[in-house]
């Protein structure tokens, strides 16, 4: 089936240029014809095919925010934005993190800590797909509270000795480049004492623990890392020795920004699914359609799946302007992890029975959508961030 008619943002907003059009136009023929057909395979497989990254990096989708000469298209967030929306409208969540994560969550370390040796050596081969990279932030015992990590790294001569392990790592068991946060000084509290390494697949002592089986984002690989005295050469040091917490917190604003244009297209597409559905379905003589609590519902939703999605859009649009977003970013987090939920449980309960088979798209769709409000900052701890805002 083809896409569901979902406007093409660009020509009539003034938020978005004529390269943004044609860059979301590239994305949704990709994702029509080369993920849509596939993707069922990928779900089962627990993996997006390598071959299908390299396959986007031929084609320029995987460096939207980085310089030509690295292989990128040298666009700023709304690239990003664009990327997220299309990734998120091919209703395969697992794809759209797989490449999100690579693209805006795990790639922008090196973009903005890296040395330009370490920029030149990583960021071709990651812009052409050749290694594709992963974020390894939380550990078993500390997810939102980044600073409460305990994997440590002690240098020694010239390279570092790190030691623990990571939790719920996103391309985690396929990826060939680790961005990973760890203590390089024990002693110091609160937010310093962090520091940010490039760990290399490959590396002595650093394993893959287990691959994590999933609700939901099937396609996407999850994993448990485990550095045991893991010999880290020095020079990959990522940024300032110890400064690492304020770099994981710069590089969310751009990973929470995204997964707004993920949950906010999500949201959108399954709206769109749903009102196919009950144009159609018949009960009680009728289209479902004709039922006006079913109209109102669905209407509501997509006003507020449209207020959501031009509060990225305007986001996107500040930081393109080297604007202060925290605040919005913060919003969009909290507001769009809700959002979706709330919209896959109400198109899945106009599904009826089918929304429970799995040969539908919607009963993907639901399972996809829980982890938005957990992942990336749970809501709550997003609110918090909006509250501080509030009162200054
Ligand atoms: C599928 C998946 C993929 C992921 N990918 C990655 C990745 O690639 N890299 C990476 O580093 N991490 C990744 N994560 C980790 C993710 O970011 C964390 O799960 C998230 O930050 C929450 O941490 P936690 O699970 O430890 O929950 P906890 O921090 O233990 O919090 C549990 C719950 O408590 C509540 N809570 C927490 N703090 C507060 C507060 N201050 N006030 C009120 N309530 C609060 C929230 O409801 C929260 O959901 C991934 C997680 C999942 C599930």
């Amino acid at each position: 089936m083809n896409s569901p008619a979902i406007p093409n943002l660009g020509a009539d907003s003034p938020i978005f240029g004529e390269e943004h059009v044609m860059l979301r136009d590239t994305l949704r023929r990709f994702v029509d014809e080369e993920v849509k057909p596939q993707a069922d395979k990928w779900e089962e497989a627990g993996q997006v095919p390598h071959e299908v990254l390299r396959r986007m990096g031929s084609l320029g989708l995987l460096g939207v925010r980085y310089p030509e000469r690295y292989g990128g298209a040298g666009l700023d967030a709304r690239g990003s934005v664009v990327l997220a929306e299309e990734v998120g409208r091919s209703t395969y969540g697992g794809f759209a993190i797989t490449v999100l994560v690579h693209t805006d969550m795990a790639s922008p370390h090196l973009a903005n800590a890296g040395s330009p040796a370490q920029i030149a050596k990583y960021m071709p081969e990651i812009t052409a797909g050749r290694k594709i990279c992963a974020v390894a932030v939380t550990e078993p015992d500390a997810g939102s509270d980044v600073k409460g990590i305990r994997t440590t790294a002690r240098r020694e001569g010239d390279h570092y000795r790190l030691n623990g392990s990571k939790m719920f790592i996103t391309n985690g068991v396929h990826a060939d480049l680790y961005f990973v946060a760890a203590k390089t000084d024990t002693s110091a509290g609160g937010s310093r004492g962090i520091s940010m390494f490039i760990v290399e697949k490959g590396t002595p002592g650093f394993s893959v623990g287990r691959a994590l089986k999933k609700s939901g984002w099937w396609s996407s690989d999850t994993a448990e890392l485990v550095f045991d005295d893991a010999r880290v050469p020095a020079e990959n040091l990522l940024g300032e020795e110890n400064r690492g917490f304020y770099a994981v917190m710069k590089n969310f604003q751009n990973e929470r920004l995204v997964l707004g244009g993920q949950t906010t297209a999500e949201a959108e597409t399954a709206i769109a699914l749903t009102l196919q559905y009950v144009m159609t379905r018949k009960a009680f003589g009728e289209p479902l359609w004709t039922k006006q609590v079913i109209r109102q519902r669905l209407a509501m939703l997509a006003a507020e799946v449209e207020a959501a999605k031009r509060l990225v859009h305007h986001a996107a649009w500040l930081d393109a302007q080297g604007r202060d977003c925290v605040k919005e970013v913060s919003m969009i987090k909290a507001l769009c992890g809700e959002l979706v939920n709330k919209v896959m449980y109400t198109c899945g309960q106009f599904h009826g029975g089918m929304s429970y088979i799995r040969e539908t798209a919607i009963e993907r769709m639901v399972r996809d959508a829980r982890v938005h409000s957990i992942g990336g900052g749970a809501t709550e701890v997003m609110l918090e961030e909006v509250a501080k805002r509030m009162t200054v």
